[in-house]
């Protein structure tokens, strides 16, 4: 099986409980500690085998880990891996999901090396879409006034008038073609900060 790990929780001494994005599943496996193991690491892909026990957890054998291009390059990783700690929380006490997640995580790890940040946000606004959370209608969700001008985001990208939210925004343009067309191209790198800085605040 391949999987995504999205958490490992450290139980008695080096074992541990690993966390794992499947096609179909979120598993919990327990993996114990053996020197010839391969490292586990949070958003790392694995291949992977899940060993049936007669207790409630059962065992992750045989962890192979799939290498990718960015993986010695420590700020890209950081940016995976907390990107990677937001769908963990996503997905808390959740066990069945759609492929889809597996689906985008793959996405955006094959485009990864080309802008991590651009790539993240407009991935976040194809899971918003599929989630039916995506609020493309520009009204401000605090005095439900269309916005028609300059429009600020709230965490989940939440839109809102610049009064109710007093920052300065960003053209309303700009972000009415990254909704549609889930496309960065108008936003600058600035615009592109702001925009993971509320998209790290939670998905
Ligand atoms: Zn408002």
């Amino acid at each position: 099986m391949r999987g995504f790990i999205l958490h490992t929780t450290l139980v008695k001494e080096e074992d541990l409980v690993v966390t794992i994005l499947t096609k179909n599943k979120i598993l919990r496996l327990y993996r114990f500690y053996g020197a010839r193991h391969s490292t586990i690491n949070v958003g790392f892909l694995i291949d992977f085998e899940e060993e049936e026990t007669s207790v409630q957890i059962n065992r992750l054998r045989n962890v192979m880990q799939i290498g990718f291009e960015f993986l010695l390059d420590i700020n890209k990783m950081m940016i995976w891996q907390n990107f990677i700690k937001l769908f963990n929380e996503h997905f808390f006490e959740v066990e069945e999901i759609d492929s889809f997640y597996f689906d985008l995580l793959m996405d955006i790890l094959n485009n990864f090396d080309r802008n991590p940040k651009r790539v993240l946000v407009e991935n976040y606004i194809k899971l918003l879409e599929f989630e039916g959370r995506l609020h493309n209608e520009f009204e401000c969700f605090l005095c439900e006034k269309p916005i028609n001008n300059r429009v600020n985001l709230a965490r989940g990208y939440l839109t809102a008038c610049e009064e109710c939210i007093p920052k300065k925004g960003f053209e309303i343009e700009k972000i009415k073609t990254l909704f549609n067309e889930k496309k960065t191209l108008l936003l600058d790198e600035k615009e592109i900060e702001s925009l993971y800085k509320i998209l790290m605040l939670g998905i």
